[in-house]
């Protein structure tokens, strides 16, 4: 089996290092608007679009051309640029997956370049074409970097510049130690999961307990006149929190999925399309959203709990150990009594509770849902005759689907 794994450290540019790199950035982000810019342009024409990486490759000569910086940066993080946009049209334009399109990149948010080759790593420096080598330090947690590094990517974020590297080796297959351990998960707003076997998970809501003080740093920030000494101060704390919320909640993700996928084989989660429920909620001109302002704060506690990349650690930690993620239909997951299969919305009389008016069962709302996605994902796996599942855990959840 193939493993794939990234290693992230913070970078050490020295100053003209980093306004190289700042330089390169700029670059990258001046291709993917120009393209952008060009295909908006067509697509107001009624043109067909170009979409595959060739006809963007060749757009990107037009503009080495056009644009003499251009040729100061490397070649490879602008192929890639080009690359990243097509296959982000490719992303939007599959219904199956029902991506955005591609938007204007912004000056000052998370811009990264990313490098296939011609780059070389040290223990404690990467060489960076055009650049030369450049520091990064070396966390203690981090052991040696294992397998052959197949790309380096450079990140401006927060104000930080980090480096990370993707890797890529062979290991052996691994049998899980728990195959019969088998658990559906319910994510959650008011707490982060609830797991079948009626445990939950809370949230480190870095954004709750950090949202205050956020408000106010960045009231304080628009007061300022910008670019100021004082306005410069003030951006610097409202980074340094932006940063620090990052991190509790990185270090949340991790050691939730990390357990999670040690203690048990087998995880089933609702395949909710978290884009889409992020973006229902403001609606169109003709059907104005209902309930914007609570969707909204909604949206805002998904992308703050960071349920997508949950699903993502989950997947590649039970990859590794042996086990696997399934995803399964999140229709009435938490209408549907998990003991008698009635699904009805009296089923549900808070937020909290749940009490089914057919066989009168009473469970926390949450963790009645987390048993019928483990439920379901049982059904699909009985049909279709592959996965052998445990008794125990056939029993432990009716079949509602
Ligand atoms: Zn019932």
């Amino acid at each position: 089996m193939i493993r794939h794994q990234g290693y992230r450290f913070l970078l050490k540019p020295t100053a003209s290092e980093e306004a190289l790199l700042r330089q390169f950035l700029g670059c990258s982000r001046f291709v993917w608007n120009a393209i952008l810019a060009e295909n908006e342009a067509r697509y107001e024409q009624g043109d067909p679009l170009p979409l595959n990486s060739f006809a963007f490759s060749a757009r990107l000569m037009i503009l080495k051309r056009r644009h003499a910086f251009l040729r100061d940066a490397h070649s490879q993080p602008l192929q890639q640029t080009v690359r990243d946009l097509a296959s982000a049209y490719q992303r939007a334009f599959d219904p199956s997956l029902g991506a955005d399109l591609p938007i204007f990149k912004r000056k000052g948010e998370a811009e990264s370049i990313r490098l296939p080759q011609a780059f070389k790593v040290q223990r404690s420096g990467v060489y960076l074409p055009k650049i030369g080598w450049v520091a990064f330090r070396a966390s203690k947690r981090t052991r040696a970097i294992e397998g052959k590094v197949k790309s380096v990517t450079v990140r401006l974020e927060s104000g930080r510049w980090y480096v990370a590297f993707l890797t890529e080796r062979e290991i052996p297959e691994k049998t899980h130690p728990r195959p019969n351990a088998v658990v559906g998960i319910d994510v959650g707003v008011t707490r982060f999961a609830a797991l079948s076997d009626g445990t939950f998970i809370d949230g480190p809501n870095a954004f709750k307990r950090h949202a205050k003080r956020l408000a106010c740093l960045q009231r304080r920030l628009s007061r300022r006149v910008k670019r100021s000494a004082n306005w410069r101060k003030a951006k610097a704390r409202v980074t340094k929190l932006h940063f620090q919320m990052a991190n509790i909640r990185r270090d949340h993700l991790h050691k939730s999925s990390a357990k999670i996928s040690k203690s048990h084989a087998i995880v089933v989660l609702e395949d909710l399309r978290i884009k889409n429920m992020s973006a229902s909620a403001s609606g169109n001109i003709e059907t104005p959203g209902k309930y914007v302002a609570q969707k909204r704060g909604l949206n805002r506690r998904i992308l703050d709990q960071g349920w997508g990349e949950f699903r993502r650690q989950l997947k590649y930690k039970l990859e590794w150990s042996g086990g696997k993620l399934l995803l399964v239909d999140p229709r009435n997951t938490s209408r549907t009594c998990s003991a008698c299969g009635d699904v009805s919305a009296e089923n549900r009389t808070t937020q909290a509770a749940f009490k089914c008016v057919a066989c009168g069962l009473a469970l926390n709302a949450d963790t009645n849902a987390a048993r019928n996605i483990l439920g379901r994902a049982g059904c699909a796996r009985i049909a279709c005759g592959d996965l052998p599942l445990g008794e125990s855990a056939k029993q432990e959840a009716p079949c509602v689907a």
